[in-house]
């Protein structure tokens, strides 16, 4: 169990120096926590403001699109209601300026919030001198070698890129690129069908782009439980042009009108082979930063994978040096980055503290969403443990109704002999905001009991959270279950 943090600082953090480089959701908080635990803080990272990739140029510029999306979406669905809209006028200047005023928002609040702490904030790239110093090159121009007592490594990760599928050519696009919203291409060629080409590609599709993603493994969403995935599937089938599973695309070549994708695999016929897009996003994964310069002047252990070796306090190999978040491993998500922020900061106060958390949050922003935590069926089934599964349906939810989205679930996933909550999954609108309920409900050690004595407020979709733990004891209100024998 982690200590409170609500010790003063010490004179132990008083004299403390600590370095944190890179400034994304990983490393701002850990600069945020330390400063206000009394440790001096440095705090280095090229933009001009805190944020990192997350808030540059991934979670939050990706969700003010998918909002646009979803409003698009739903202004068409909205004829089922008896409200016709016309054809939505796409002002493509305007969509990104908004995108981006949420970008210089958000990073201005956190340059604000590192000033307030008296955070010094350096805009510049570190390399190390050894275990203890810092030279770092400065955006501004200049060079200044820092030393500190403690360094947190926080320096994310990039878009992993596949040599073959190297073309050099403006039609080609990484996250960045897509999200930087050029223009909105005719037809688009999304390469991977994880969570960051499903929901670019959502984007695409709702602001009028033909889209087609090929995934080589047979599913969308590879890791996830396939029945969370089937109704995202299912809608992502009439929003796309295309969905190819099995599939990889052999080469890519520019013929002069676009670019011409040539597929393999076993859903491959004849007479879709090949393909000419206007556009490409390649969306394979992302690869760690660990490549920081000097770092072979340190004991710091890299891995076969490219993730910085760290203990269970965020500690590597070499004592003065700390790393969290993209650069130690998966799941590259901002909330696992901050959280593992805060436990290293917390392990150089002294606190005695271990980053294990029991459940860690996925969402995947498109429509529905799809989000789970804890224990997966998926995960269960290759470890043969054994797990009891208890499904809400969304068309038995009032709510889910009145906002004319049936096609959700919930469910729970439960220790038969404890009748411990081990997992919890959620496909459905606001599936992301839902799911941290079963986190807090997994982290309180909650059984399935204590989720259905607690009363949810009607009508609600969090009600499919409580509902479903009924399911696990056969007495959900509303799903009728007859009578065996
Ligand atoms: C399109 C997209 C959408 C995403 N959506 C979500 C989402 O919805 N939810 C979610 O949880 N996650 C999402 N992610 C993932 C999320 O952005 C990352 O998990 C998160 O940003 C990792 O945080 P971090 O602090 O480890 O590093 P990063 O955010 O990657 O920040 C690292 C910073 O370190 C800087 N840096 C690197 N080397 C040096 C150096 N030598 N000196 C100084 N600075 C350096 C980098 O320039 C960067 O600013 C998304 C990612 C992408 C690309």
């Amino acid at each position: 169990m982690n200590e409170p943090l609500n010790q003063p600082p010490n004179e132990r953090t008083n004299n403390l120096r600590l370095a944190v480089v890179g400034a994304g959701p990983g490393g701002y908080a850990a600069a945020f926590l330390a400063a206000d635990l009394g440790i001096q803080v440095t705090l280095i990272d090229p933009e001009a403001n805190p944020g990192g990739v997350c808030l540059y140029r991934g979670c939050i510029p990706s969700k003010a699109l998918l909002h646009v999306a979803k409003l698009i979406e739903e202004s068409q669905q909205a004829k089922n209601w008896g409200i016709e809209f016309p054809v939505p006028k796409i002002d493509l200047s305007r969509l990104r300026g908004w995108k981006e005023n949420v970008v210089k928002k958000l990073t201005g609040g956190l340059g604000q919030l590192s000033k307030q702490r008296k955070v010094e904030y350096i805009q510049g790239r570190a390399a190390f001198e050894n275990s203890n110093s810092l030279r770092i090159t400065k955006v501004d121009a200049g060079e200044t070698t820092l030393t500190f007592d403690r360094i947190i490594l926080a320096t994310g990760s990039r878009p992993a890129i596949i040599p073959a599928l190297k073309l050099d050519s403006p039609r080609m696009m990484d996250s960045t690129e897509a999200l930087n919203l050029e223009d909105i291409p005719g037809s688009l060629l999304v390469v991977g069908g994880g969570y960051i080409g499903l929901e670019l590609g959502s984007v695409y599709a709702a602001l009028g782009t033909r889209v087609t993603v090929v995934e080589m493994l047979p599913g969308l969403l590879p890791g996830a439980d396939r029945d969370l995935v089937l109704p995202l599937h299912k809608r992502l089938e009439k929003m796309f042009e295309g969905i190819l599973l099995n599939t990889t695309v052999a080469s890519l070549k520019e013929d002069g009108t676009g670019i011409r994708a040539k597929f393999e695999g076993q859903s491959v016929q004849e007479n879709n082979r090949e393909k000419t897009f206007d556009r490409v996003l390649v969306s394979v994964g992302r690869k760690p930063n660990s490549e920081i310069p000097g770092l072979e002047k340190t004991q710091v252990q890299v891995n076969s994978r490219h993730f910085i070796e760290v203990n269970k306090q965020l500690q590597t190999a070499d004592p003065a040096i700390y790393a969290i978040g993209d650069v130690v491993g998966e799941p590259m998500l901002a909330h696992k980055a901050s959280h593992e922020g805060r436990v290293a900061v917390e392990a150089i106060a002294g606190h005695k503290v271990a980053f294990e958390p029991n459940a860690i949050p996925a969402v995947v922003f498109t429509d529905p969403e799809v989000a789970w935590c804890g224990l997966t069926e998926t995960q269960a089934e290759k470890e043969k443990r054994e797990i009891r599964v208890a499904k809400f349906p969304w068309g038995a939810s009032g709510r889910a109704v009145t906002i004319d989205r049936p096609d959700g679930m919930t469910k729970l996933i439960v220790d038969p002999q404890t009748e411990r909550v081990l997992g919890v999954g959620i496909v459905g609108a606001g599936a992301g905001e839902l799911i941290a309920e079963g986190v807090l409900a997994i982290e309180m050690a909650a059984l399935a009991s204590d989720v259905a004595m607690t009363i949810h407020p009607h009508p609600t979709l969090s009600e499919t959270v409580m509902e479903s733990a009924e399911v696990f004891f056969g007495t959900s209100t509303h799903v009728f279950r007859p009578k065996r024998g």
